[in-house]
């Protein structure tokens, strides 16, 4: 029992610190409160994990809406919030809220609601302004706190593991939609509540294909194997992504694995607090630009991860994000040609002042099956 208390007292000042960092933000943009539609952004700030909630927050308030069939699992989950249960028009409920709470201006989600949603609420809504959060929770997101980087550790865990799992299954014949399945049999069979995203498995020509799913082709003796993948697990993302050989593999992408990897170890070596996205970056593009193949890392070299698969902050050429401790980034740089395939590495990293800590663990040494 005492163990449950303690629990619980940890588990409400998780929730108690990302309001007191909503409402500083609130403060910022002069609105005297926000209401929170996406669905991991209220995830995140209440805890509750229902397909549908609506919240409203204020300086001293916390509120989240939700329908009959929810209201008993967000009184579990969501501690810190009155519970409100809505059955009539949304408008309606929020407008009640609104008034009781005095709100002149209420900040929205810009990049989550649609157009109809924003028309309807300027018309309906009884406060005198509408003003866009500005990325607020996702900003607060981008850092994750303890009980956050344990959760990615383990969906990190997992997809180490169906990696060594699958490294046993591979052989000629086998169709890379069998690849994916398999991968995704065993993230599951681990606890995963499922794939992050849909599985990459990109072989022999297909491979210089950066998002090539999963097709009906089958592996060959010679092909290049490039894997990308993902669990989820208690809501939150991982994302690795390995090249291997099924057989020797020719000389020139054997020279790509190399060039691949040493960019990719130097960027996280160099993955340091206080730079930009951008420096990251930079660190794998002028290896890959040196070795003559610029044009063919067509991509970013990371994103961040979290609640979703792609957050902020990214590495970048454009990205001015300062990395600070606890931002839960990828490191995946690539290189493909066309005609003669592909090879992309990734990791997942936490920033840590000057040593991130890489969670995943699989092997990167050049692997022939
Ligand atoms: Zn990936
Ligand atoms: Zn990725």
């Amino acid at each position: 029992m005492q163990q449950q208390i303690e629990n619980n007292q940890t588990g409400n000042n998780i929730y108690e610190k990302r309001l007191i960092g909503l409402r500083a933000k609130l403060r910022e943009i002069n609105a005297d409160a926000a209401l929170i539609a996406k669905r991991e952004n209220y995830i995140y700030l209440s805890g509750f994990t229902g397909t549908f909630a609506n919240l409203i927050i204020t300086q001293d308030s916390a509120f989240l809406i939700t329908d009959f069939r929810y209201v008993e699992q967000a009184a579990e989950q969501a501690r810190l919030f009155e519970i409100i249960r809505y059955g009539g028009k949304l408008e309606d409920t929020l407008n009640e809220l609104l008034i009781r709470k005095n709100v002149n201006i209420l900040g929205f989600e810009e990049t989550h609601l649609s157009f109809a949603e924003y028309s309807k609420y300027k018309e309906k809504l009884s406060v005198k302004e509408l003003v866009p959060l500005g990325g607020a929770v996702e900003d607060l997101r981008m850092v994750k706190d303890e009980t956050e980087i344990e959760i990615i550790r383990r969906a990190v865990q997992i997809a180490d593991n169906a990696f060594t799992h699958i490294l046993g299954c591979i052989k000629p014949g086998l169709a890379e939609v069998e690849i994916a399945a398999e991968i995704e049999y065993s993230m599951k069979k681990q606890g995963a509540e499922g794939a992050s995203f849909e599985t990459i498995v990109a072989s022999g020509l297909r491979s210089s294909m950066p998002h090539g799913v999963a097709s009906e082709k089958k592996v060959e003796l010679g092909d290049v194997i490039t894997m990308d993948f993902g669990a989820v697990y208690k809501g939150y993302c991982s994302d690795i992504t390995r090249t291997v050989f099924l057989g020797r593999p020719r000389k020139e992408l054997e020279h790509i694995y190399n060039i691949v990897l040493e960019a990719q170890l130097k960027s996280l070596e160099g993955a340091h607090k206080g730079l930009k996205g951008r420096d990251i970056d930079h660190i794998a593009r002028k290896i890959i630009t040196d070795a003559g193949f610029g044009e063919e890392f067509g991509h970013s070299l990371g994103h961040g991860v979290g609640l979703e698969i792609h957050e902020e902050p990214r590495f970048s050429p454009g990205s001015k994000q300062v990395m600070e401790n606890g931002m839960a980034v990828t490191v995946e740089p690539g290189i493909y040609i066309k005609g003669e395939g592909g090879v992309r590495i990734e990791d997942l990293i936490v920033i840590n002042d000057q040593n991130p800590i890489v969670l995943t663990k699989s092997p990167k040494e050049l692997i022939v099956l």
